[in-house]
């Protein structure tokens, strides 16, 4: 747990070196306090996530559970659904985790640009989340490789394409929002990442467009907490 505390303050810009107690202002949040804050982010990330699959899944009443899967011998979770839903929905299940991760990296970078030099463990801990989730699901892509559940292979089945576009799809915004992390006067980066985002949620109209349904039901996968 300490090593991924460290990891994760790493990734945030936060200093996990300790302070010294005269340095230490009464308002000053200690190491260990942002850290926990950059795990919250994280952690908040993730149920996000979860939640966008279980709201279209309640939306169109498609009965999710959990279920258990292996990927490389590895135990996930799933949240699964019943099979045969109409292209639309199964598109907008499988992408609604990343759609709530797409559009909270984007209402932080849009409301503080700076947050990169702010005091915002918490929010830094969700775009970690966000970014290396949607990293982590474009490789998944790209290998085409994971269990059959998995949020891209669903995507990509209901709107009749290779999986590896997609993993591209995720990549575009993620990099950029990236980009924006770091140059965060970057106006063309700003539209670029949001016309991004954008294009993902449209493209709910070109599953609508296409007949018949898809056979497995997609969900977003996990490794199993213990
Ligand atoms: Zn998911």
């Amino acid at each position: 747990m300490s090593g991924l505390l460290s990891l994760l303050l790493l990734l945030a810009d936060v200093p996990a070196a300790p302070v010294s107690l005269f340095e230490l202002q009464p308002d000053q949040p200690t190491a260990e306090h942002a850290g926990g804050k950059v795990l919250a982010g994280f952690v908040a990330g993730f149920a996000t996530h979860e939640l966008g699959h279980l709201v279209f899944d309640v939306a169109f009443d498609a009965h999710p559970y959990f279920k258990s899967v292996s990927a490389g011998g590895i135990p996930f979770f799933a949240i699964s659904h019943d099979p045969g839903l109409p292209n639309w929905q199964e598109y907008m299940i499988s992408s609604a985790g990343l759609w709530t991760q797409q559009w909270t990296s984007e209402w932080i970078l849009s409301r503080n640009p700076d947050v990169r030099h702010q005091s915002a463990p918490f929010r830094k801990g969700l775009l970690i989340f966000d970014v290396g989730v949607a990293a982590f699901y474009a490789g998944a892509a790209f290998l085409q490789t994971g269990p059959e559940e998995r949020d891209t292979r669903g995507m990509a089945s209901s709107l009749g394409i290779a999986e590896p576009w997609i993993g591209g799809m995720l990549l575009v915004p993620a990099g950029l929002d990236t980009y924006r992390y770091y140059h965060p006067r970057a106006g063309w980066a700003k539209w670029a990442s949001r016309a991004s985002k954008a294009t993902l949620v449209l493209l709910t109209f070109t599953a609508h467009g296409r007949q018949g349904n898809t056979a497995v039901g997609s969900a977003s996968i996990r490794p199993r907490l213990r």
